[in-house]
């Protein structure tokens, strides 16, 4: 059995973002995949540019979440974000860390997955070509995003969201929801003999995850890759859903870090037990 194909467009007031309808019918969350639509940031961070990190004006990127703020109808001191490094490290996130990295310091570093289960905290992280998973549990209430570049998805920080979900929360694996959002897909994604290896060292077997475009060089499937590793570990077929979304095909609605060269903003992928 495969997995479920397609994520929705949705409109709230100037944004626009993209949910996954099986998290929408639970009735428990807010969430979504945010696009460049509906901010307010220049050339070339147009316009709802999320990276507090990038080069763009802070100004610009604290109306854009206010922007955001608005729309989803979610105050900026519950909004909890992550400090990506392309790791797995996993952070459980509590009431007091509600405004964490954009209201308030952030006091935790190198997190590149959050999971909660406290109402009204809504969890972001953010990306321009890596794959966002979200973990949706709609039986034990526990919700979580994870960045997972190659880096993330070669040291399997899916796995490691679903085994900390069922050490902290007693989740079931077979009670979990996936998302597999947009990112750069096996079109537009070609890496070397280094990523290859690490792949090839990791996994039982990479069939279905890399075709060869030449000798040197392989068309990598991260989506592929990422349901591989959910279905190894309990998620069954019928809860993963790929948006099947490619943001370097589709740089007039998604930020794409390989296809403007590194010059572009960030993405949030955003959940909320409600
Ligand atoms: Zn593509």
């Amino acid at each position: 059995m495969s997995a479920n194909i397609g994520f929705r467009l949705n409109r709230q007031k100037e944004i626009e973002f993209y949910t996954i309808p099986s998290f929408e019918e639970t009735r428990i969350v807010k969430h979504g995949f945010t696009t460049r639509i509906g901010g307010a940031s220049p050339h070339p961070f147009h316009s709802l540019n999320l990276g507090l990190n990038t080069e763009d004006n802070e100004e610009n990127i604290v109306r854009n979440f206010e922007t955001i703020s608005d729309a989803l109808e979610v105050p900026m001191d519950k909004m909890v974000l992550s400090d990506q490094v392309h790791g797995t490290n996993i952070r459980i996130i509590t009431e007091d860390d509600g405004g964490k990295g954009l209201v308030k310091p952030m006091d935790f570093k190198e997190i590149d997955g959050l999971l909660t289960n406290v109402k009204g905290i809504m969890l972001f992280t953010f990306y321009a070509d890596c794959v966002p998973l979200f973990f949706l549990d709609r039986a034990k209430k526990v919700a979580g995003v994870a960045h997972a570049g190659w880096k993330g998805t070669v040291a399997k920080i899916g796995e490691k969201m679903i085994k900390t979900m069922v050490s902290t929360y007693s989740s079931n694996p077979e009670d979990i929801l996936v998302g597999i959002g947009p990112s750069i897909g096996t079109c537009c994604y070609s890496v070397k003999k280094d990523v290859h290896d690490q792949f090839n060292n990791n996994f039982i077997n990479t069939i279905g995850i890399f075709s060869n475009q030449d000798i040197y060089t392989w068309q990598l499937d991260l989506w592929k890759a990422n349901e591989i590793i959910l279905k190894e570990n309990g998620i069954l077929s019928r809860n993963i859903t790929i948006s099947n979304l490619c943001t370097s095909c589709n740089t007039e609605k998604f930020f794409s870090y390989r296809n403007e060269q590194g010059n572009t903003g960030r993405m949030a992928a955003f959940i909320q037990l409600i």
